[in-house]
């Protein structure tokens, strides 16, 4: 073990590892980034194909995010939030609430991913008991649902991985079976689908309807439950569902928001617009923690009244609407603006498809390969007709993820999901070398090379 690695092992916990781990498989670490690859101690290039745990947009270490951080940094490193602004916020809330879904109409600054779902469901929770309505104490997600890791969150999450030994610290929440594309219980294709499956959401609505504020949903992909991709129809059809029984669509586009799924957001795949939307990760570009909830009218005017009723959302974070951080926001936007990302981002989606779709279908141990945009994974199974997964145990996308290391690429997977999200700055060298590499680690693991 080299001598950073001892000293971090000293002194630092990392989050979501098994310490022990790291006895035999120490923590890599990097001295720098450029573009999409980072750079250990010795120099060692790796290629961020997971964006840095979904967070980078346009590299390491950018020249125009740098240079928009100096200059802020100059002007103003901080601010206190309640009575005060600044332009960065401002202006930066003024753009999201013009590329968003039509309806939403208002922005509140959170500083990470599952503090913006805290503030979606504290403010829907609100919102309902401000219209008389406090029977509504409960919230709706669908099974294999991911919402960050704050109680809160996890109490509308689903993977046991996470939430299970948590289970009687959360509120109780209502989990619906949703979607399954790759195991639909139907016989369904994803491609030609009219989401049968709804139903099962469909029907706890109806029936609990009563005591519901809102359905909280990753739009199109389930990140965490391993890249589960399901069509836009489920999401029109719960917008219907949610105006129909007047309870909130909360869409928790922390993922899948700025532009990983081929468009700017998921929900416009759908062409829905939610009552309810946080975003983080891609925000900033992969800079600075940073998050927003943005609100329709309707939920706001819910709150906006005299003081002495006592209606006001007094929630608060320290480092709420930090300048430095909305002004690294507003830069990565400028990008979107001025180098046509979507639309170059469409050859190098197409690119990865092409070159994983075929090497999926004829391996022995890929029971799919599953594309949206700028998300590409596969789904490893012991049996391909069964589509059996491997016991957990095994830790087959583990193994796999330490000899991509070896060979230069960080595909830190999901299970055994081994997926693909690069920054937007790889070119065709990068998607080359991250499915090649992605395969012959896969290969070598089973020794099908
Ligand atoms: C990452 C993530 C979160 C939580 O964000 P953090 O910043 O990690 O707290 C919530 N929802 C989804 C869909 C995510 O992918």
């Amino acid at each position: 073990m080299k001598y950073w690695q001892q000293k971090d092992l000293q002194y630092i916990w990392h989050p979501c590892s098994q310490m022990k781990d790291y006895e035999d498989f120490p923590p890599i670490v990097i001295e720098r980034g450029e573009g999409p690859y980072i750079y250990d101690m010795e120099g060692k290039a790796y290629l961020d194909a997971v964006s840095s745990w979904w967070v980078n947009l346009f590299g390491h270490s950018n020249k125009r995010i740098n240079k928009a951080i100096k200059d802020q940094c100059d002007r103003l490193e901080h601010v206190i939030f309640a009575n005060f602004s600044h332009k960065p916020a401002i202006e930066l809330a003024e753009r999201i609430v013009q590329i968003t879904p039509a309806e939403l109409k208002k922005v509140f600054f959170a500083d990470n991913g599952s503090s913006a779902i805290e503030v979606a469901l504290k403010l829907s929770y609100q919102y309902h008991r401000q219209r008389g309505a406090v029977a509504k104490t409960k919230f709706v997600a669908i099974t294999d649902s991911y919402h960050g890791e704050t109680l809160g969150a996890l109490a509308v999450g689903d993977l046991d991985l996470y939430s299970r030994i948590f289970k009687k610290l959360t509120m109780k929440t209502y989990k619906a079976l949703g979607p399954d594309c790759y195991r639909c219980f139907y016989g369904h294709r994803r491609e030609d689908c009219c989401a049968p499956c709804f139903e099962n959401l469909e029907k706890l609505v109806e029936k609990k309807h009563r005591e519901i504020c809102g359905v909280i949903i990753e739009p199109l992909i389930q990140g965490a439950a391993g890249m589960k991709i399901y069509p836009p129809v489920y999401l029109q059809k719960l917008r219907e569902l949610c105006s129909r029984y007047h309870i909130h669509f909360i869409a928790d586009e922390i993922a899948v928001g700025f532009g990983r799924t081929g468009k700017m957001f998921a929900c416009e795949h759908a062409g829905v617009s939610p009552d309810i939307m946080c975003l983080s990760k891609g925000l900033t570009a992969g800079y600075l923690p940073l998050a927003l909830t943005l609100v329709t009218e309707e939920i706001y005017q819910a709150f906006y009244a005299d003081y002495t009723e006592m209606k006001a959302f007094m929630h608060s974070h320290s480092y709420t609407g930090n300048p430095i951080a909305c002004a690294v926001a507003n830069e990565s936007l400028n990008i979107f603006r001025d180098e046509n990302v979507l639309e170059k981002n469409l050859h190098k989606s197409r690119l990865m498809g092409l070159l994983a779709r075929e090497k999926a279908e004829n391996h022995r141990y890929i029971g799919e390969f599953r594309q949206l945009g700028m998300v590409g994974a596969l789904e490893l199974v012991e049996d391909k007709a069964t589509k059996k997964a491997f016991d957990w145990r095994k830790r087959v996308g583990y193994n796999i993820y330490k000899i991509a290391l070896e060979k230069g690429v960080l595909l830190r997977p999901l299970g055994n999901v081994i997926y693909f999200m690069p920054p937007y700055v790889v070119g065709e060298k990068e998607i080359e070398l991250m499915i090649n590499t992605a395969f012959a680690a896969i290969d070598q693991y089973f020794g099908t090379d």
